[in-house]
């Protein structure tokens, strides 16, 4: 088998065609597979060697999950676009990913950072992403410090070492119709059983 130049993502599909399931659980890999024999040495010297990159690709939040790639469709920036918005405008992977990479890059316990556009689709992700987890830490940054007039600019949510941050800024600029639906993905991520938020300033809602 040759696995050395495929990507996390490709490596981790190979196997789940063959019905391996390779998951996070906490901070280890753990691996399942139909059949006893399948888990040959060879594979697992192959996940010990890429334990680090996978344990990396499995915590990120994931970005395949995105909408059918348009057709034909041209992001702002005249490029052929890969992704939709939540709102349905055409993007191509440069603009789609810009606001996380710039913010990402200044500190790398951030995993990722809430794009406006893509807030939906970026907060799903981050759903994924904590699913496993059994207690994350959550921050709030406010505007202020009159609680009744402050507004809650982001949301920081992870474990230390590794966050995510939603940017609430765009949140206040919005129609109704679309901070509810905001607001219905947020509280669905903070409401899920079998998670423990350790917090001190837990207000919103
Ligand atoms: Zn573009």
């Amino acid at each position: 088998m040759k696995t050395q130049t495929l990507s996390p993502a490709m490596f981790l599909q190979g196997l789940q065609d063959q019905g391996i399931a390779v998951t996070l659980a906490g901070d280890r890999l753990k691996i399942e597979a139909p059949r006893k024999g399948m888990i040959t040495p060879e594979l697992c010297e192959q996940l010990a060697r890429r334990k680090a990159e996978l344990i990396a690709h499995l915590s990120a939040p994931s970005i395949s999950d995105l909408p059918p790639t348009p057709n034909g469709d041209i992001c702002q920036c005249q490029r052929p676009a890969t992704c939709y918005s939540d709102q349905g405008d055409p993007f191509c992977e440069d603009c789609r990913n810009q606001a996380s990479r710039t913010q990402c890059a200044a500190s790398s316990a951030l995993v990722r950072v809430t794009s406006a556009p893509f807030f939906l689709q970026d907060v799903a992700g981050i759903t994924e992403w904590t699913q496993n987890y059994q207690s994350l830490v959550v921050d709030l940054e406010t505007t202020g410090i009159h609680e009744h007039l402050d507004r809650v600019v982001a949301i920081t949510l992870g474990k230390p070492g590794k966050v995510a941050i939603l940017d609430m800024r765009p949140y206040y600029g919005l129609p109704a119709e679309e901070q509810a639906t905001w607001r219905e993905v947020l509280h669905y991520l903070f409401h899920r059983d079998g998670i423990t938020w350790i917090g001190h300033n837990l207000k919103f809602d």
